[in-house]
Formats: structure tokens, sequence, C-alpha cells
């Protein structure tokens, strides 16, 4: 067990309710996009256990592609004011499913979708696990979103502390 988590904010049960429902209601919008033509592009490395999850909830032939970007610099909760990412992947002429953890300031998602959108893909949608109740989320372009949460901060599931956390099973809230 882990002494410093407060408290759970959602439990898996419900992230693994809500991941297949996310999957159902991508691959109905997708039905009729053809083969080859999907790129699953997955921002690492907080949505490493989401990405995988719902991947299975996708069933269509889709290309899985990974990019890293770090908005944290050491011990903090609070993310910088411009993310570095890694190297883009190779999207020209894809519809393209951007997948990450959580929405927050909204200067990740905006600053990939518009580094993507140079490379000339069909169409980009970004879906995202967990989005906070901050006009800064939810100004930002986003068709999928699996839970609004209030603004604290979170980890499990994927979402670290200072690289830690990732492997909890369910999304929680630490101790002050
Ligand atoms: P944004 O650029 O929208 O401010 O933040 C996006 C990135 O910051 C997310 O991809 C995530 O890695 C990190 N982040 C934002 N809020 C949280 C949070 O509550 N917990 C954790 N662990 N990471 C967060
Ligand atoms: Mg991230």
């Amino acid at each position: 067990m882990i002494k410093d988590i407060d408290h759970i904010l959602i439990a898996r049960g419900a992230i693994s309710d809500r991941v297949r429902s996310l999957g159902e209601e991508i691959t109905k919008d997708l039905k009729d996009v053809g083969e080859h033509e999907i790129a699953l592009v997955a921002v690492m490395t907080g949505s490493l256990i989401f990405v995988a999850d719902l991947m299975r909830h996708l069933p269509m032939k889709i290309q899985i592609q990974l990019m890293t970007s770090s908005s944290y610099i050491g011990k903090s909760t609070k993310s910088n004011n411009d993310p570095m990412l890694g190297k883009l992947p190779d999207v020209k002429g894809m519809h393209v499913l951007l997948v990450d953890d959580i929405l927050d300031s909204g200067r990740t998602l905006t600053k990939i979708r518009s580094e993507l959108e140079a490379l000339q893909p069909k169409s980009i949608q970004s879906c995202v696990l967990l989005r906070k109740k901050l006009d800064s989320a939810m100004n930002v372009p986003c068709e999928y979103a699996g839970f609004d949460i209030e603004d604290e901060f979170v980890v499990g599931y994927g979402l670290d502390y200072d690289g830690y956390y990732r492997n909890l099973p369910d999304i929680a809230v630490i101790c002050p």
C-alpha cells in the first residue's frame, strides 16, 4: 500500500466502464473511414495505460504511434509554460486520433495539434481520459473526454507525480 494517497477519485471499475464506452463511441464515429487511414497518436508517458486499454476497444485496423511531451520540471504539480515535444509521428494523409491522459491548461494539446496540423493529416480528433473543469481546459477543442474533474492534482492509471504512482490501478489524489 502507498501511504501518500489521500483518497481515490475514480475507481478502476468506473475507469474501465468509461474507457469501454469511449471506445464504442469512437468506433461508431470512425466506421466510414477506410483501412490504413487511422493513426492513433498517444502522448507518453501519462497516456500509457489509458491508450493500452482504449486501443483494445477499437476493433478496426489502426496504426499506433507514440510521441512524448513533458510539461513538468522536477517535483511540481504545476505544468510549465511550454511543453517540450519529442519526435513527431508521421501522420500525413491519415485521420489522427490524438490520445492524452489529462487536459489541464490546454497548452500540451494545443501545441501538439498545431504541430501535427502542419504535417497534413486528413483530420485530427483528440481524446483525453480526464479534463479539469477550468476555462483553459474546456475551451480547447477535444472531441472525446472521459471524465470532467475538479482542479486538483491526480495520480494513478498512468499519471505520475515526480515519476511515481503511475502503476496505481485507480485515479487518486495524493496527500497535500
Ligand atoms: P496541460 O498542458 O493541459 O496543462 O497539461 C497537460 C499535461 O500535464 C498532461 O498531459 C499531464 O501529463 C500533466 N498534468 C496536468 N494535470 C495533471 C494532474 O492533475 N496530474 C498529473 N499527474 N499530471 C497532470
Ligand atoms: Mg502528459
